[in-house]
């Protein structure tokens, strides 16, 4: 799951990536509302939290522009004032949530996982193939019915390759969902972490074509 984070408060900005990234969500965190359309247009993101109050272009003005260019992610909204006016008027322009400062982290991410599972409308949140069951919003994998723990970004790779189960998938799509912007990117990572699945779940388990990418088979 990739989050895109807009919060020009340097302190909580950083500590709302540091304890996203410790839930293993992938986040890249903007300080101002002007790159959130342009980054929205690059990058499928899942969610966006949004702090209402930013400056230059508002939290209000950004979530109005998104839904007039009909993006259609869930959006929690962040705001200093705890307002039913505030509220309303954040439902009104196409938010999904609000929570208001200041906040417990385990409720932002109760939060997350609500909005993420109503995300997927009220299926089963499970991606399944080739024996392999992976619950992208309560972070649960099963192999023939065994729980195993993944690390983050093992998780990610295998959720992208179940998201496309029976298609190639690139190596340059596997890392763009892995990684949050300016991360390193070592250029042998993703098979590293392809052969790490392979020993998770069988040899067969995830196909390599040469100069295209991986694949889990249906
Ligand atoms: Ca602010």
């Amino acid at each position: 799951m990739r989050i895109l984070l807009v919060e020009d408060d340097a302190q909580l900005g950083e500590s709302l990536e540091a304890a996203l990234r410790m839930e293993q969500y992938a986040v890249d965190w903007l300080r101002s509302g002007e790159p959130v359309r342009a980054a929205l247009a690059a990058t499928p993101y899942d969610l966006l939290i949004l702090d209402l109050g930013l400056p230059e272009v508002s939290g209000m003005q950004v979530l109005r522009q998104l839904r007039a260019d009909k993006q259609q992610l869930p959006v929690l909204l962040l705001t200093a004032r705890n307002t039913v006016a505030d509220k309303v008027g954040g439902l009104d322009a196409g938010a999904d949530d609000f929570l208001a400062k200041p906040f417990e982290i385990a409720e932002l991410f109760a939060r997350l996982r609500a909005l993420l599972r109503r995300g997927s409308e009220h299926k089963s949140t499970w991606l399944q193939a080739g024996g392999i069951a992976l619950d992208p919003v309560d972070r649960q994998v099963r192999f023939e019915n065994r729980a195993l723990t993944l690390t983050a970004r093992e998780f990610a790779i295998l959720e992208i390759l179940l998201r496309h189960a029976g298609r190639f998938v690139s190596r340059a799509r596997l890392e763009e969902g892995t990684y949050s912007w300016g991360e390193e990117v070592e250029s042998n990572t993703v098979e590293v972490y392809i052969s790490r699945l392979r020993k998770l779940f069988g040899p067969a388990a995830i196909e390599t074509l040469r100069g295209v990418g991986y694949r889990i088979p249906r």
